[in-house]
């Protein structure tokens, strides 16, 4: 079963969020109907949603990560909020590639490093955070410990991993941020990258049935680990009628005319959760008039 936990370890040093997300990205792969390369990719972006929405300290904000890198897959987008809930679409879901060099799906090559990785933070002030980093890999975890090194100077070891089957449907899915907390010592960070390096792939422990609990004792064995908070993430959409008609209206008053004047009902879709919702001519007429 899913489910994502807040833990600390070694007496506060180490900041630690876990999850496993088998159901919810299997839920995403089937609404956007992926391909094997695109689910792995979209399920990544979501895991790291739902683990860095956890971190979020309000139920209002909201965190956006983005990550565009030039590659077939196009640009990948996942929204989050406090209580681990996600949403997301790739541009590209049919794009499938051979597996690369170490036989596993080309995440990287889907996605291509030239371009960035944006995250956006919304809590509720005038202007949003944004903070962005070079794609390094493109295979979303190694980047996004660059993000958190480089653009928040908060070193971090980030793990995520989707394990697909040839039908796309999702054997296991999971990932943790592992951060050190300012003041801790130096060599804790380097024996923690030693360590997180040289234990097996999240979904292999997944695969055998371990917890994201049993995961992360296993991971910080003899470090004092201390669960502060568990939580189960899932896909949600928040897509209402108010806000396609908001993103409609948008478009501009000479483009709903145009629109109006062809008679026909407009279907529009959430990108997020392919929800359709219908115009007719007359539901129209009121959008234009409540531009008056
Ligand atoms: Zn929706």
């Amino acid at each position: 079963m899913d489910k994502l936990v807040i833990a600390t370890a070694h007496d506060g040093d180490i900041r630690v969020i876990g999850a496993v997300t088998t159901e919810l990205v299997e839920e995403a792969v089937k609404i956007h109907n992926c391909a094997p390369t695109a689910a792995a990719a979209l399920g990544r972006m979501l895991t790291a949603g739902s683990l860095m929405g956890s971190m979020l300290k309000s139920e209002k904000d909201a965190l956006t990560l983005q990550i565009s890198g030039g590659g077939k897959a196009g640009t990948v987008v996942v929204t989050a909020h406090s209580d681990a809930g996600v949403k997301g679409y790739i541009g590209n879901p049919s794009v499938d590639l051979p597996l690369n060099s170490k036989g596993k799906l080309d995440v990287g090559g889907a996605i291509g490093t030239e371009g960035k990785l944006t995250i956006i933070r919304d809590m509720g002030l005038k202007e949003p955070y944004v903070g962005q980093v070079n794609i390094c890999t493109g295979e979303i975890g190694e980047d996004l410990a660059c993000y958190f090194t480089y653009s928040e100077q908060t070193p971090s070891a980030v793990g995520l991993g989707v394990l697909v089957n040839p039908d796309s449907s999702i054997k296991a899915a999971g990932g943790f941020v592992i951060q050190m907390m300012p003041g801790a010592d130096e060599l804790l960070a380097d024996m923690l990258n030693y360590r997180v390096q040289e234990i097996p792939s999240i979904t292999e422990f997944i695969v055998k049935g371990m917890s994201i609990t049993d995961i992360l004792n296993y991971i910080f064995e003899d470090m004092n680990l201390k669960i502060a908070c568990e939580m189960v993430p899932k896909y949600k959409c928040d897509c209402s009628r108010e806000r396609v008609e908001k993103a409609f209206i948008s478009i501009g008053r000479k483009d709903l005319e145009e629109i109006y004047s062809e008679g026909k009902t407009e279907e529009l879709e959430c990108h997020f959760c392919n929800k359709s919702y219908l115009f007719n001519h007359e539901q129209i007429g009121i959008l234009l008039k409540s531009l008056d």
